[in-house]
Parts: structure tokens; C-alpha cells; sequence
């Protein structure tokens, strides 16, 4: 029988960068499809500035850059056409735009060729996961090809990233939580657009909230709400949906019509993310209403969460315990994105002419208040990427752990001014101040490797007899941020995850084997037994298809 280490099923862009994360780290994985190919038609819009430090993660970010539109915004208007908000994000904590346009079949493609980096990496398209046995210390997984080929595999751990419709999820019984939210839009988009606005427009109207959203490449997207009682094919014929356009834009009701299609969005969270060896991520997890435009950037975090977790604690650099961190991180942030899209969806979608009326001239007055203005403009209403639950040793430098680390520029020794996570390389890493004086932090003692970035001040230059350690890089810190975000927090230095989290801090005034006693803390953490292990699923679980595949 084949052997893998993680079996994935769905290619999705969950799947996908799951797959290439568990490639860089060389772990045999199978990934499984029942399509014949990556998705072909338009889905996500918007990818988000976590999402694209991911794809520099994987070493697609070149790629995938041409072909996005970088930071865009949102204007708001009012039933007669007025603007109340705007939302036009221009802070890049993380080194990419909080909002940039994609393609989403685009990016599937790119991450589905990044895969042939990879040879530990195998797939199978056209190929169903149809039933799981979960034996403890490893699972055996059945599929079936569309030309009926029959085949058993085993592989320690399963990522369930099968979609919306799980087969996985509902086979293991795991109940969707949650609000009874649901909505149902007509989404249609257009090819050939010349307009040359480049933000997202939203029409508040209570009598038809909709969105015209810019996509790369001439593209652009609409999306209208259906009232309670309208049917899905009453809005689907042409000249109807041609009408709604020219409501907005004589031009867009023009343009060739390249899919239109009615979705139900939901907004429900999985019970468990893990049975046993079988873990839940994406959209079989966490369901979004599109609004905030969060639904695969959400996927994108649970892959890069789950994915080096998995690697580390199957080269046994992690104790397995990781693994049960990842739920406790990922479901309180993807539950409160779930919820940031449902308000965002009661501004879009005024139940009323008086409520329109209330929220708007709201908008209107807070805007009047540079913080509230900033808070609404700049997007500071997205939860941080922060857990308090997991792998992080709580202590030091409590304003950083457990948050998503800044990407400043920063200088390299030759000269080069790079982001920061160019030089952090894949595994775990220690950025830390190097002051002349100060005994650099033994590292060593613990098992998990870990690159390490001595950084030097703004106005300081690198000099040849600076404490050189083996294997360490040195960077000028550009914009002084790095400074900044560590003497804030209190800290000389901060062990960084995979995922490019603050696992802990080390004090300003920490001795020289304080880094050490972190690491090995951190190692500690991996190792504890879960409180509740989730249980291995008793019996053989039978995955219903559902329709071939595509939620
Ligand atoms: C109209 C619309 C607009 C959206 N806009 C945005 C946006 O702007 N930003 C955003 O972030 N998100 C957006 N989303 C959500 C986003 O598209 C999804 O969240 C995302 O595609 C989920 O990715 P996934 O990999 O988890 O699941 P999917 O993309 O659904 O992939 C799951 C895959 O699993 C496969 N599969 C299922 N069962 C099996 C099986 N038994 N064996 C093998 N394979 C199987 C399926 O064929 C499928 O390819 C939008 C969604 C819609 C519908």
C-alpha cells in the first residue's frame, strides 16, 4: 500500500498551499482531486496582505504579483448615489496592500505549478477520497478515479480542505455552528471593462444592496442581493440582469457577460477542526459571507497554520501536541472574520430606508473624527492576526507574542534592501538587536533549528569586527520599525514561527542563555498532551460525493 506522510484532499487554494508548504519541508504528501483540473471559473476577488506574505512564503510572490491589482478600497454610497465612506487602506504592516484584486483560477494555477518543485509532493486529479479508516497511528484512505480505478493508500496524518460540502467533515459528523445567516446574491461578472475607477463601489440601497468590484485584466464584478421571495432564475435571464447593471453604469450593463450564477453564503464554523488524524481546514471549516472578502484568505491562514505544524512534528523537530494548537488559534480568529463580515453585510445591506439612514449619516458623523475616520479608512476594524491559545510562551513581551511579526525593509550586508522574511528563511527564526557590548543569545541547546537575524540600528553601518556568529545573517533595520516594534514590546529579541508569528520574546535585559530557555520552552509546549484529545472516528467513514466536487 502507498505510504504518505499527509494525504490532502481538495485542490482548492487551502490544498494548494498546504501542498507547497509541506513540499518545502520534503513531506511525502498525496494530494487528491475530484476535478480534473484546478477551478476555471471566477470565485475569490480579493486576496489580503496575510494571504500574499504567504505567497512570498511559498516563493510565488513574483508570480503571483503580475497578475494583481494592488491596493484597493471601498467607496460606500447611498440609495441616491451619495458617498458616505471610504475605506482606502494604505498601511502594509505585513510588506503587501491590505486589499489587492485577483483572479482566483489564476492563483490556483500558479500554486498548482508550484507544486513541481516539490518531486515529495504527488497528485490525482479526476481521483475521489471515498472512504477513511482512521487506525490510530495512521489512516488508510480509499479513492476512486473517474475511470473507476480503485485504490488504497495510508498516510499518518489527512487535511480535509474538501469544501463548503465536506463529505469529510459530514462523514466524521461534525456539526456546522453558528448563525442560521444566509443570503442569497447574483453574482455576474463582465470582461472588457475600460472603466478606470480601481476601487470597489458598494450601493447601500435597502432595495437592492449590490457591489461592482475591478478584477485584474479588464475584468469586473457584480453582485446583487436577491430580495426574500425572488428567484434565482428570474434574476439569472439576461436582460434582467443587463437592467441592474444599468442602474449603475450604462457601460458595465454593455460588456460581455462571461458567468452568472446565484450563491447562498453562509456564515458557520465546524464544532471540531480535528477527529483523531483527520484535520478540517477552509471552507470545510468555516463558512463567510463574502463581504469582507475573507473566505479564502481565512483557508489561505488555516494552510499556513496547519502545514509546518504537521512538518515539524512528523520530522519530530515539534512534539505532536503542536497539532492541537492549531484549532485553538485558528477557529477564535476565523470566527471573528465570519463575524466582521456579517456587520459589515448589515451596512450593505440596510434592512430599511430608516436604518440606511441612521448607519449612513453614522459614517458620515464618525468620519468627522480623524481616529474613527482612520479606524474605518484603514481597515482597523479586520481582527489582528493574534491568538492568545497556543504555541507561544506568554512572559516577555506580552504586546508581541502570539501576533503576526511586521515585514519592514530592511538592508542586507551586501547592500540589497529586501523585506524582511527574504532573509528569515522557512523554519523557525530569532530577530534580534545586536548592540556592540551585549553578548549575543546562545542558541544550540534546544532541538528545534533555528535560523537567526542579528539587526542592526537605522543609523549604524555593518563593521568587520561586530560579534560574527556561524550561520547568522546580519540586516540594517531601514525604517527603524523593527527597533521600534521590539524595544516597545520590551524585548532584545523574538523567536519567530514558520508562519511568521512571535512564539516568545526575549527581554531587553535577558541573559545571554534566555533564547535557549525559550526554544526549549516552546518545545515543552508541543509536547503536552491535549486536554481532550480529539478521538480517532471509530468505524469506516463512507465520503458522499457531492455533485462531482465544487462547492
Ligand atoms: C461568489 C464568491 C465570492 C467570493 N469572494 C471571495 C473573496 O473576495 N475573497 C476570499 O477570500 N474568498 C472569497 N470567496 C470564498 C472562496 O472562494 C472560498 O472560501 C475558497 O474557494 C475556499 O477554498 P477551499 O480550498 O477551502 O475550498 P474549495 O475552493 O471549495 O476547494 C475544495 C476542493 O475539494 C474538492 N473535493 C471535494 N470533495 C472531495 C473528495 N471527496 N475528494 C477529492 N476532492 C474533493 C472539490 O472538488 C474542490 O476542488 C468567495 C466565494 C464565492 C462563492
Amino acid at each position: 500500500m502507498p505510504e504518505y506522510q499527509v494525504l490532502i484532499a481538495g485542490a482548492g487554494p487551502t490544498g494548494l498551499v498546504m501542498a507547497n508548504i509541506l513540499g518545502s519541508f520534503g513531506i511525502a504528501t498525496l494530494l487528491v482531486e475530484a476535478n480534473a483540473s484546478t477551478v476555471s471559473e471566477p470565485r475569490a476577488v480579493s486576496i489580503d496582505d496575510e494571504s500574499l506574505r504567504t505567497m512570498q512564503y511559498l516563493g510565488l510572490i513574483d508570480k503571483v504579483r503580475a497578475q494583481i491589482v494592488p491596493g484597493y478600497g471601498s467607496y460606500y454610497h447611498s440609495a441616491a448615489g451619495a458617498c458616505f465612506a471610504r475605506v482606502l487602506p494604505d498601511i502594509m504592516d505585513y510588506g503587501f496592500p491590505r486589499r489587492s484584486a485577483f483572479r482566483q483560477p489564476l492563483l490556483e494555477a500558479q500554486l498548482r505549478e508550484g507544486l513541481g518543485r516539490f518531486p515529495c509532493v504527488h497528485t490525482r486529479f479526476r481521483t475521489r477520497v471515498t472512504h477513511l479508516r482512521d487506525a490510530g497511528d495512521s489512516v488508510s484512505i480509499d479513492l476512486r478515479s473517474d475511470e473507476g480505478v480503485l485504490e488504497t493508500v495510508r498516510a499518518r496524518y489527512v487535511a480535509a480542505c474538501d469544501g463548503a460540502r465536506s463529505g469529510i467533515r459530514e462523514a466524521l459528523k461534525i456539526p456546522m455552528g453558528g448563525s442560521t445567516y444566509e443570503q442569497r446574491w447574483l453574482i455576474v461578472d463582465l470582461a472588457g471593462s475600460t472603466d478606470r475607477f480601481r476601487h470597489t463601489r458598494v450601493y447601500c440601497d435597502p432595495a437592492r444592496p449590490a457591489l461592482a468590484l475591478p478584477g485584474p485584466h479588464g475584468t469586473r464584478r457584480y453582485e446583487f442581493m436577491l430580495q426574500p421571495g425572488e428567484s434565482p432564475e428570474d434574476l439569472l435571464v439576461e436582460s434582467r440582469v443587463r437592467s441592474l447593471m444599468a442602474r449603475h453604469s450604462a457601460e458595465d450593463a454593455g460588456l460581455e457577460i462571461t458567468r452568472k450564477v446565484v450563491y447562498q453564503f453562509h456564515a458557520r464554523i465546524a464544532a471540531r477542526w480535528r477527529a483523531g488524524n483527520i484535520f478540517l481546514a477552509g471552507d470545510a471549516a468555516h463558512l463567510t459571507p463574502p463581504f469582507a472578502g475573507q473566505g479564502m484568505n481565512s483557508g489561505v491562514r488555516d494552510a499556513h497554520n496547519l502545514a509546518w505544524k504537521l512538518a515539524l512534528a512528523l520530522r519530530g523537530e515539534l512534539g505532536e501536541g503542536v497539532l492541537d494548537t492549531y484549532e485553538s488559534e485558528r477557529k477564535p480568529h476565523a470566527w471573528s472574520l465570519i463575524q466582521m463580515a456579517v456587520t459589515m453585510g448589515r451596512v450593505m445591506m440596510p434592512v430599511s430606508a430608516i436604518y440606511a439612514f441612521a448607519t449612513q449619516w453614522g459614517l458620515r458623523a464618525l468620519s468627522l473624527y480623524p481616529p474613527a475616520r482612520d479606524y474605518v479608512m484603514q481597515m482597523k476594524y479586520k481582527p489582528k492576526p493574534r491568538f492568545d491559545d497556543g504555541l507561544i510562551v506568554h512572559g516577555v513581551g506580552a504586546q508581541l507574542c502570539g501576533r503576526m511579526f511586521p515585514q519592514p525593509m530592511v538592508e542586507t550586508e551586501d547592500s540589497r534592501l529586501v523585506p524582511l522574511d527574504e532573509m528569515l528563511g522557512g523554519g523557525f527564526s530569532m530577530v534580534e538587536l545586536e548592540e556592540p557590548g551585549v553578548v549575543p543569545q546562545a542558541l544550540g541547546a534546544a532541538r528545534l533549528p533555528v535560523r537567526r537575524v542579528r539587526v542592526i540600528g537605522r543609523d549604524e553601518r555593518f563593521v568587520a569586527d561586530a560579534a560574527v556568529l556561524a550561520g547568522a545573517v546580519r540586516v540594517r533595520d531601514a525604517s527603524g520599525a523593527l527597533e521600534r516594534a521590539l524595544r516597545a514590546s520590551g524585548v532584545r529579541a523574538v523567536v519567530l514561527r514558520p508562519d511568521r508569528y512571535v512564539a516568545a520574546g526575549i527581554a531587553l535585559a535577558a541573559g545571554p542563555q534566555e533564547a535557549d530557555r525559550a526554544l526549549e520552552a516552546i518545545v515543552r509546549l508541543s509536547e503536552r498532551k491535549p486536554a481532550v484529545a480529539g478521538p480517532p472516528a471509530a468505524a469506516e467513514l463512507v465520503v458522499t460525493p457531492w455533485q462531482a466536487g465544487r462547492s
